[in-house]
């Protein structure tokens, strides 16, 4: 326990001096103070995945990679165990990511899966810190999907480690408070202004790979904001503030949920009241301006 509090307070001073100043430097919302109204909760959120979820899902993937042991064939593995490690690495992140982008979509789409994940979408203003507030149970079965294709792979633990403490690290960077363009990186890691428009309250749901972007313009629903960050963030229904309302939130709500984010269709990405006969849909040459095409829906 002790380590683990070590390790929960290097990584919050680390992260600390790493995005505050980048924050102040280039914020995406310059009115945004580091410590707001709601980071005593993100902050809750923070010391509950290191000190308490963690253990459970490391024991998580452990327990399903010895699973795994059993189901896949050895002589697969054999196979897949003489490529390069680069190679492997390469497959695992790729299908790892096919795989999250598919979970993420239903976590918007299924309302079973959405009372978790809107927990997630509760915050009103994105930061590093907020990154953090997510419900136990969402994150750790976005670590196991994840982490699935590196687990069958036979990847060691160790290297299944290293892919999550990188894709953590960037995660924080796209929730960070930042308005910074990473160029060509966007499509392959993702970056703030992608992820925080698929943080917009009202806005049809976009953006669901966090971390391979490339997937979103391959299954068209990739969108790229311009303009000033000024829309509302959060959840269109109702939600608890406190980080154990939050907590018990998905248990409580009713058996119909009205306020899931689905279905995904095809719909404005913008949060400006468009015209309901309208639609936007990216055109290949357009994503790297940013610029959608409206066109008109047929009726
Ligand atoms: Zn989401």
């Amino acid at each position: 326990m002790i380590a683990l509090v070590v390790i929960a307070g290097v990584s919050l001073a680390l992260f600390a001096v790493m995005f505050v100043p980048l924050e102040r430097a280039f914020p995406a919302r310059a009115a945004q103070r580091p410590w707001r109204a709601d980071s005593a909760v993100d902050l809750a959120f923070f010391a509950g995945q290191y000190l308490v979820w963690s253990t459970l899902a490391l024991a998580v993937l452990t327990a399903v990679r010895g699973q795994l042991d059993h189901v896949v064939p050895a002589a697969w593995r054999h196979d897949v165990a003489a490529l390069p490690l680069a190679a492997q690495v390469a497959i695992a992140i790729v299908a790892g990511d096919l795989l999250v982008y598919a979970w993420h979509r239903a976590c918007h789409a299924v309302p079973l899966l959405w009372r978790f994940h809107a927990v997630h979408h509760t915050t009103t203003s994105l930061d590093w810190l907020a990154a953090h507030r997510e419900h136990p149970l969402d994150g750790v079965t976005t670590q196991l999907v994840q982490n699935l294709p590196a687990m069958i792979l036979a990847l060691s633990l160790r290297e299944v480690g290293a892919l999550v403490v990188i894709r953590g690290a960037w995660g924080l960077f796209i929730h960070a408070n930042l308005r910074l363009d990473v160029g060509w990186l966007r499509f392959v890691l993702g970056a703030p202004a992608l992820h925080h428009h698929h943080h917009a309250k009202d806005a049809v749901p976009a953006n669901f790979a966090n971390l391979a972007p490339w997937i979103d313009v391959v299954f068209g629903t990739y969108h790229r904001p311009t303009g000033p960050e000024a829309y509302p963030l959060g959840v269109p229904e109702p939600a608890p503030r406190g980080y154990l309302a939050l907590l018990v939130w998905p248990f409580r709500r009713p058996a119909v949920d009205s306020g899931a984010r689905g279905p995904i269709v095809e719909g404005p990405c913008v949060t400006s009241s468009p015209p309901p006969t309208s639609r936007l849909r990216p055109t290949w040459r357009s994503i790297g301006r940013s610029a959608w095409r409206r066109t008109a829906a047929p009726r």
